[in-house]
């Protein structure tokens, strides 16, 4: 009996091969517009020390407190002396840590960067919630400027108009700063007191440790319905940070809205915060956001400088982007087929190395496939041209091109030169792209 595997882990998803080219489309789309806006890709790894979360995010942030994914530390598998290691659930924490590490705020200063790859964190998997996502996520370091804050926002709604997404929407709040946000955390106290016994059990523990979370709790909406918004109760300072968000955005014309109960769920952010929700993902699921972290540099060692990021969910990317959107279907590449007849295969094998060398995507069938099934084969798998190799054909020095995106019979082939097949080939790469 052999022996059958597990599944993959709950709340993991494999990519296949024809979804990767959906995913590499996105990736490149939004590769090539962060490099336009100047930003430059860093990568840093996939585990951290725990405590770089736990500082970096905030103790008591649902993610640290109940979604990392965790080894070692004293009583870890890993040994006594090793300290404790979670995945990482997000990239921030990462990021300014290596800002640090290396110098970069010293020798860099202002530094503009981005990361794509996987995340993970234990939540109750759904549709668009996995235990293992990927984020495209961009950071802009060492600056206080309203206009990066907006930069971020621009540059997101760029991505997925690049990528087709419709409707693309943008919350926007501030929460402010460590001289404005102890008054207003007081007056909230205040106000919910009364409301203690009503609130869900959740809000209840949020009330002592983290009462600005109890804003966004759908549940608890109808009991914080008249708590005066904290864009009211702005420092002088963080009031005219954001009024230049907002004019920024204005002045871009690109809409948004104030929403007073957006406060996300990490501790380190400050100021400007907004999330990107999208409408065919439902109304609770947003495709990214991000905001201001005005005092992870500092509270990490180092200057007394502010960032900005944000981060886009690529599942969530991909659930809003409409189907067709994605590469051309078929690509300019060559399956080089053959018919049963000896020397045949042999021909077929030499002529897909010559493309390979001459730099053209090529490749041939491997499983004794007749002729029918391998055109059957190029045609599935999306290659534009199939050279056909008879031993007619090579009797007579010949090769056969057929173009599998021709309208007519007629049309669709051609006898080649076998030694004109690379220079025949370059020739309909070109002429297809003339007329794509
Ligand atoms: P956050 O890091 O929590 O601010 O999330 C930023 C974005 O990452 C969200 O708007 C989602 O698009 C995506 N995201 C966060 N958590 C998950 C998850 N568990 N599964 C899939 N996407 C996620």
């Amino acid at each position: 009996m052999s022996w059958q595997p597990p599944r993959a882990p709950r709340g993991t998803a494999d990519i296949l091969p024809e979804e990767c080219a959906r995913w590499r489309h996105v990736e490149e789309t939004a590769r090539a517009l962060l490099e336009r806006y100047g930003y430059r890709e860093m990568r840093t790894p996939i585990f951290e020390a725990t405590d770089l979360y736990v500082r970096g995010m905030g103790a008591e942030t649902d993610v640290v407190e109940k979604e990392m994914f965790s080894v070692g530390g004293p009583k870890g598998a890993a040994g006594e002396d090793e300290r404790a290691y979670s995945l990482r659930p997000e990239f921030t924490a990462g990021i300014v840590r290596a800002y640090r590490e290396h110098g970069l705020d010293k020798t860099r200063g202002f530094l503009k960067v981005y990361s794509i790859g996987p995340l993970f964190r234990h939540e109750r998997p759904q549709k668009g919630r996995l235990r293992q996502f990927h984020q495209i996520n961009v950071e802009a370091l060492a600056t206080g400027d309203p206009a990066a804050d907006v930069e971020m926002i621009a540059l997101a709604r760029d991505i997925a108009r690049a990528l087709g997404i419709e409707g693309f929407r943008v919350r926007l709040n501030s929460i402010g700063d460590e001289r404005c946000r102890p008054a207003y955390r007081a007056l909230l106290r205040e106000r919910l007191l009364p409301r203690l016994g009503a609130l869900c059990d959740v809000c209840r523990a949020r009330y002592e440790r983290n009462v600005f979370r109890v804003l966004d709790c759908k549940r608890c909406v109808a009991l914080t319905s008249d708590v005066p918004p904290m864009a009211d109760h702005l420092c002088e300072e963080c009031a005219a940070h954001f009024a230049a968000v907002r004019a920024g955005l204005d002045r871009l014309k690109i809409p948004y809205a104030i929403d007073a109960r957006l406060v996300r769920g990490f501790d380190y952010y400050t100021r400007t915060v907004f999330e990107f929700p999208s409408e065919r993902l439902g109304a609770q699921d947003a495709l990214g956001g991000g905001g201001r972290y005005d005092r992870l540099i500092p509270d990490f060692g180092g200057p007394e400088v502010g960032a900005c990021g944000f981060a886009l969910g690529l599942e969530r990317v991909l659930l809003a982007m409409p189907e067709a959107a994605g590469p051309a279907s078929r690509r300019a590449a060559v399956y080089v087929a053959a018919t049963p007849e000896p020397g045949a295969r042999e021909a077929a094998f030499a002529a897909a190395m010559e493309l390979r060398q001459a730099g053209i995507e090529a490749d041939l069938d491997f499983e004794q496939k007749s002729l029918k099934a391998q055109m059957k084969a190029a045609d599935r798998r999306g290659y534009r041209w199939v050279a056909i190799f008879g031993s007619e054909e090579i009797a007579r020095g010949e090769c056969t091109l057929r173009d599998m995106a021709a309208e007519s019979d007629a049309e669709a082939q051609r006898t080649l030169q076998r030694a004109d097949l690379v220079e025949g080939v370059r020739r309909s790469i070109e002429a297809a792209r003339l007329t794509s």
